[in-house]
C-alpha cells in the first residue's frame, strides 16, 4: 500500500518536526539547566566544568586504564582485541550525571556538549584513524530511547576531527543484558558475537569506535572483533568517559543501573 506508506511518512515527518519545534519552544520558555548542578543558564556550567577530571595522565597503552604507562594486569591476563582505548574524562561527578540524563532522561542536546569534552581532549592523544563508528544499540532499544547516545556523540565529534562518521558500519544483532553489575568475564560472554560489521563500509579502513563510557572494554572488544572479521585495517576506541574498574576485585561499585 504505497499511498498509505507515503501518508505515514508524511505524518512521521510532521510529528518529528513538531517534536523539534516543541523542544525549541521549551528551550525558550525554560532556560537550559546545568546537567551537573541543575542551576539554570547553561547545559554544563563553568563550576561543574571545573570539577571534571581529564584523563590526561599515564595509562595502560592498551585499554587506557589510568595507572603506570605499562600493560595493566587485566590486559596481561586477557588482552582486548583493540589497538587501544582512550577516554576524555573520568566517569564521575557532573559527567556521570550528564551521561545519565543523556541515556535515560532524553536530554539529547547534552550529546554535543559532552562531545565537546571529547573534542577538547583529542589533540593531546590523537589516533591514526579514517572513520568514526559509534557502538550500536539494538534497534529495539534505540527505538525505545529515541536515539543512540553513542551515535549522537560520534556525529558531533566527526566534523571537529575532520573524519567521516558511519553508524551503519556496525549493527547489534541481539539484545544483550546491561553490562552494569556483571563481572568482567560475564561482560565478555554477554556481548560475545553480539555485533556484525559491514565489509563495504568498514573493510580496509582504520576505525575509531565511539561510545559514552568504557568500563572493562568488553563491549568495545566485541565490536572490534566484528570489525576485524569484516577486514578493518585497525580498530581504536574513544569514549567520553572512563569508569573506575578494579581488575583484582572485578568490580566498579557502579550504581548507575537504569537500563531501558
Ligand atoms: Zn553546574
Ligand atoms: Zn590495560
Amino acid at each position: 500500500l504505497p499511498a498509505l506508506r507515503a501518508g505515514d511518512e508524511r505524518v512521521a515527518r510532521r510529528t518529528a518536526g513538531l517534536a523539534v519545534w516543541a523542544g525549541r519552544l521549551l528551550d525558550l520558555v525554560f532556560p537550559p539547566r546545568c546537567a551537573g548542578c541543575r542551576r539554570p543558564g547553561s547545559d554544563l556550567c563553568a563550576a561543574c566544568r571545573e570539577e571534571i577530571h581529564w584523563q590526561s595522565g599515564p595509562a595502560c597503552p592498551a585499554c587506557g586504564r589510568p595507572g603506570p604507562a605499562t600493560l595493566c594486569s587485566a590486559c596481561q591476563r586477557a588482552p582486548l582485541p583493540l589497538d587501544g582505548v582512550r577516554s576524555a574524562v573520568e566517569f564521575a561527578g557532573p559527567v556521570r550525571r550528564a551521561v545519565h540524563l543523556l541515556k535515560y532522561r532524553g536530554r539529547r542536546r547534552l550529546a554535543p556538549v559532552l562531545a565537546g569534552l571529547m573534542i577538547d581532549a583529542w589533540p593531546q592523544r590523537p589516533l591514526p584513524v579514517d572513520l568514526l563508528v559509534p557502538v550500536p544499540l539494538h534497534p529495539s532499544r534505540e527505538a525505545a530511547r529515541g536515539y543512540n547516545q553513542a551515535a549522537e556523540l560520534a556525529r558531533a565529534l566527526a566534523p571537529a576531527l575532520n573524519l567521516p562518521c558511519e553508524p551503519r558500519a556496525l549493527v547489534r544483532r541481539r539484545v544483550t543484558r546491561p553490562q552494569v553489575e556483571l563481572s568482567a568475564h560475564e561482560r565478555r560472554a554477554n556481548v560475545s558475537d553480539a555485533f556484525a560489521a559491514d565489509v563495504a563500509l568498514a573493510g580496509g579502513r582504520r576505525v575509531l569506535l565511539v561510545d559514552d563510557v568504557c568500563t572493562t572494554g568488553a563491549t568495545l572488544g566485541a565490536c572490534a572483533q566484528a570489525l576485524r572479521a569484516a577486514g578493518s585495517a585497525g580498530v581504536w576506541a574513544y569514549t567520553l568517559a572512563r569508569a573506575a574498574w578494579d581488575p583484582e576485585r572485578d568490580t566498579t561499585g557502579d550504581v548507575l543501573t537504569e537500563p531501558v
